[in-house]
């Protein structure tokens, strides 16, 4: 099949498009209506069925292939190998849904999850998927503030957090952080479950609060915990992803939807199907790791593949020891992923057998020229740029070789995924930008199946947030691109002030707000410039307060301190200015953009409306001299 002729028909008969792929999944109760718009640009896919998740990643396969494997969870930091198979899957997914409901855990409610790449993640997720709970997973490299911010706005009954994390061969214990957060959280949950890798003998235990997974586990095993079928538009599960305020905003997924659009994909982009392998090298806690760790590869019945540790543990080549060892059929990474390993001997590339490796997917973040060359080359496979966000939570710009493979252009993600009818829009006139000229990517509404229904709790901020840009109902990626004339679209970095930090989104303002907490800084804006490894990384201008009488030196040290303590290791900034001024507008405005290109050597653009032109001579000087508090 062509992919022109598919591409075409989901984009104009897309109800027959979608009743067709809603074939590929179990309805307990088929919907009554495969699209309902009546209210643009809410829009209700599958209305009035019923289905679940968790029915459709593990029951559904038990009789075909319940001594399959379902899961390899992988951690170089532990040592530990589990690989589990469907049935094993179904046995303790029902033990952890009857743990749940025992500590009064029911449908509709939010289950915040605190761990790294380790099975009882997954274990935890498809567990709030059967009884119907809202999960909501947070990144273990987050901190206790960003943890706190996110328990305030789902309100969960419950938090699942691991003793410990490991990184590098470094315990983090994780119980610490889950204490500062729920004594700084207005609505904590009343208990806190944990589930112990005995990494951290010390942790401290809350009486009648915490309560210990192994434990309730050995209590439950071998109950049978009924499904709960859902509405197809219930909430299956919420993300938290920055935006351009300092509040997050909980991403929320639907049920119906996002089964079928993962069923689609694994097979038309990623070509997996039952009983083959896929890897994703992503965390649990980020929209990949959600779509093609866990729910993916589990609904097309596949083998999914969880890697915890470094890229480079024992070995750069432990990534390809595990393709060879599980014969890996298609490959999930991060630009960044992969230029970690440029870094070592290219040597490793060949020393494992990758003759079942059909594909390499690289996502999240711009993949550089350079970067798709040498692992091409390194691996003698094809490499696909994707390009997508948590809100969309599958991929928007890709090539589909389960389909038909158009050819790899590098530096461009490729042409528009099934479902998504896709513009660029210039800025100011909202009319389609042409050929080769930069705009704004827009989807047209109504989003495909799958796409965010809603910012959770907050209609509103999901209207302003995406659909208040143009004057045409379009839903914003607030991503610049442009179409080259083969329709191949190339992303140009995004519009507002969210940066991408190693395929992280991190916002520039949650950064700031954590700066501005220490009692010296009178101001500081934070930008995201260019670094060679991690594509973008943070870096601080602040001014001080007249009153501040510790050096710059110690003041910069002091607001890394309160970024990684509050945010965590990811956003720390990679270098901290201390100056006496920040550009401005005559009316007050902060010129990042003149501040982001001064850092990057480049042409500070307009600056007639700049108030005092001495503060970025200032800055270049200071550029130019070296970071405070480095060392
Ligand atoms: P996240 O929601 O964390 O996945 O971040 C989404 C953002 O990452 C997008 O809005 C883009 O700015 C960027 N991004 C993701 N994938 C790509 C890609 N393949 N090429 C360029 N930018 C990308």
């Amino acid at each position: 099949m062509r992919y022109e002729d598919v591409y075409r028909r989901s984009i104009e008969d897309p109800e027959s498009f979608w009743a067709e792929q809603a074939e590929a999944i179990h309805w307990h109760v088929r919907p009554r209506a495969i699209l309902e718009y009546d209210d643009p640009p809410f829009r209700r896919w599958f209305a009035g069925g019923l289905t679940n998740l968790c029915y459709n990643a593990v029951d559904r396969h038990l009789d075909a292939r319940g001594d399959q494997l379902a899961l390899v969870a992988v951690s170089s930091e532990t040592g530990v190998t589990r690989e589990i198979s469907y049935r094993e899957l179904h046995r303790e997914v029902n033990a952890f849904a009857a743990v749940l409901r025992a500590l009064g855990v029911g449908k509709g409610d939010r289950v915040v999850i605190y761990m790294p790449n380790m099975a009882e993640a997954v274990f935890a997720m498809l567990a709030c998927a059967r009884i119907g709970a809202v999960h909501s997973v947070v990144f273990g490299g987050f901190a206790a503030h960003n943890l706190a911010l996110r328990i305030d706005d789902a309100r969960p009954s419950l938090l699942i957090a691991a003793d410990a994390g490991m990184r590098g061969g470094k315990v983090i214990p994780y119980k610490p952080l889950v204490d500062e957060a729920l004594a700084a959280s207005k609505h904590p949950p009343a208990h806190v479950l944990i589930v112990d890798r005995g990494l951290d003998p010390r942790r401290s235990v809350v009486e009648g609060r915490d309560v210990d997974y192994a434990t309730l586990r050995e209590r439950h095993l071998g109950e049978d915990v009924a499904i709960e079928w859902l509405e197809s538009n219930e909430p299956s599960y919420l993300l938290y992803t920055s935006g351009t305020t300092g509040k997050p905003k909980g991403v929320q997924r639907d049920v119906g939807g996002h089964a079928v659009a993962m069923a689609l994909s694994m097979r038309t982009v990623y070509d997996v199907g039952p009983g083959q392998v896929m890897f994703s090298t992503s965390d649990v806690g980020w929209a990949v790791g959600h779509s093609y760790n866990v729910y993916g590869p589990l609904i097309a019945g596949a083998t999914s593949i969880l890697y915890e540790g470094l890229p480079t543990n024992p070995d750069p080549g432990v990534w390809w020891s595990l393709v060879e060892k599980y014969r890996v059929r298609t490959m999930f990474s991060s630009p960044t992923g992969i230029r970690v390993l440029k870094k070592q001997d290219p040597e490793f590339l060949k020393k494992h057998d990758l003759s079942s490796l059909k594909w390499l997917f690289l996502a999240g973040e711009p993949l550089d020229e350079p970067t798709a060359q040498w692992i091409t080359e390194g691996i003698g496979k094809p490499v696909i740029d994707n390009y997508w966000q948590t809100e969309t939570g599958w991929p928007v710009l890709t090539l589909l070789p389960g389909l038909d493979l158009k050819p790899i252009r590098f530096g461009s993600p490729g042409l528009p995924n099934l479902g998504y009818r896709l513009r660029v829009i210039n800025e100011a006139s909202g009319e389609d930008a042409k050929p080769n000229e930069k705009g704004v990517l827009v989807i047209v509404p109504p989003l495909p199946p799958g796409c965010m229904t809603t910012v959770w709790n907050d209609d509103r901020r999901f209207l302003a947030s995406y659909f208040g840009h143009f004057r045409d109902l379009l839903y914003s990626s607030l991503d610049w691109a442009v179409r080259d004339d083969d329709g191949y679209t190339f992303i140009l970095g995004r519009t507002d002030d969210v940066i991408n930090v190693a395929g992280h989104r991190l916002g520039t303002r949650e950064i700031e707000e954590a700066v501005a907490t220490h009692p010296g800084v009178a101001e500081a804006a934070v930008v995201g410039v260019h670094d060679e490894l991690k594509g973008q990384v943070p870096i601080v201008f602040a001014t001080l307060k007249q009153s501040n009488t510790e050096t710059a030196d110690d003041v910069a040290r002091g607001m890394l301190k309160r970024v990684v303590d509050q945010l965590g290791g990811v956003a720390r900034p990679a270098r901290v200015y201390v100056v006496n001024a920040l550009p401005k507008t005559r009316s007050g405005k902060l010129l990042r953009r003149s501040l982001q290109a001064l850092a990057e050597n480049r042409d500070p653009g307009d600056l007639s409306t700049l108030d005092d032109p001495g503060a970025l001579e200032e800055i270049r000087g200071k550029l130019a001299r070296g970071p405070d508090g480095a060392g």
